[in-house]
């Protein structure tokens, strides 16, 4: 799941059409029910999703020898299921999926993969740290244990009143998902064939915990997943299961390793919005973008501050309850990159915890690579 837009995309837009640095070989969307091949063999499926500004989330069937390999299953809802059938009907030609990949455990991701899974009698693939959060956060625990979060925003300094709109609006994970019963181990480095193809997993952290990206070198096609958007940024959040760590800095970390490894004419398959080339691009502008939020976040601190002082600032008002839980997680999570790079300090008190400038107040973030 992701945050705000970044750019509002032009109301006509070509095949080939260059837009803030990225080439968007693709101008529209595949129509509901509909597939478009973004590569020999490999197609592009979009599902809704019921989340204010996400709008929908990208799959992908891949031709598999006799079979099909899918990646990602969308949120499980039935409009969701009844797409994915009319798909399946359409495209298979009668070849069963006999692989599913899920890249990581947010809702709109692995939602269907219980379903799907039962439907093609198979077992999915996907990282144990996601396999463990997943079943997890279906139980509403851990990072959806829903007054655990409310609590930890509290601590943070979040106002009563949106404290009240987050529990009363955010949407469960429950709702939205099921899981297999068990679950084929994904590692990082490991080399998954697809039909002729290799495709190396690439584990990526801080936005969720063992996320896998696929990488076809050979070819030089990236499955992004929710790891590298274009136009929206990855929403990379530091939850109450774990409230010290730097989501941010494991983010960056990840994408300097993508700007590492990915050859620059790599095609990008993200999990939301249209594939594009220009990766490099893409990735300078996610440091740049995230120096920028963090001199934001470090002029508002001032002496000292609380994470919920500092969403106003951060974000345009009026989220909803749903928005407010991503907000403050974003905030702490760039709150903690602060303290990493050595310019604030975490206060911590049985009630509550703040964020203490320790850095001289000319010093200032430099970008993550560049
Ligand atoms: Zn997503």
């Amino acid at each position: 799941m992701d945050a705000k837009a970044e750019t509002k995309p032009r109301p006509q837009q070509k095949p080939g059409d260059v837009i803030d640095g990225l080439m968007f070989p693709f101008a529209e969307f595949p129509a509901a029910g509909e597939t478009i091949e973004v590569a020999d063999g490999i197609f592009w499926v979009s599902t809704p999703v019921p989340f204010v500004g996400l709008k929908q989330v990208n799959l992908w069937l891949l031709r598999d020898g006799d079979g099909w390999t899918m990646v990602d299953c969308s949120y499980g809802g039935t409009t969701q299921r009844e797409l994915i059938e009319t798909v399946w009907a359409k495209l298979l030609g009668g070849r069963p999926v006999k692989q599913l990949i899920v890249t990581h455990f947010h809702p709109d991701h692995a939602g269907g993969s219980g379903w799907i899974a039962e439907k093609w009698g198979l077992r999915p693939r996907m990282s144990h740290g996601e396999w463990l959060t997943a079943n997890l956060a279906v139980m509403n625990k851990n990072t959806d244990h829903v007054e655990s979060r409310g609590v930890f925003y509290r601590r943070h300094g979040l106002d009563e009143a949106r404290v009240q709109r987050f529990l009363t609006g955010v949407v469960l994970y429950s709702d939205g998902v099921t899981l297999p019963k068990s679950h084929k181990r994904l590692r990082s480095g490991d080399l998954v064939p697809i039909g002729q193809d290799k495709w190396r997993v690439i584990i990526g952290e801080g936005h969720s915990p063992e996320h896998v990206s696929l990488y076809c070198a050979e070819r030089k096609i990236l499955i992004a997943g929710d790891q590298i958007l274009p136009s929206i940024t990855t929403n990379v959040s530091t939850w109450h299961v774990e409230p010290e760590f730097d989501a941010v800095g494991a983010f960056l970390n990840t994408c300097k390793t993508f700007l590492d490894v990915l050859h620059a004419d790599t095609l990008i398959l993200p999990s939301h919005r249209k594939p594009f080339r220009n990766v490099q691009h893409r990735l300078r502008q996610l440091a740049l973008h995230h120096a920028h939020r963090l001199n934001v976040v470090l002029d508002a601190v001032g002496q000292e501050a609380r994470a919920g002082e500092l969403i106003d600032v951060m974000f345009t008002p009026g989220l909803d309850g749903h928005q407010i839980g991503f907000a403050m997680g974003e905030a702490i999570g760039h709150l903690n990159h602060l303290v990493a790079l050595g310019h604030l300090e975490m206060v911590e008190t049985k009630s509550q915890v703040s964020y203490r400038r320790i850095s001289a107040k000319e010093k200032k973030v430099e970008p993550h690579f560049a």
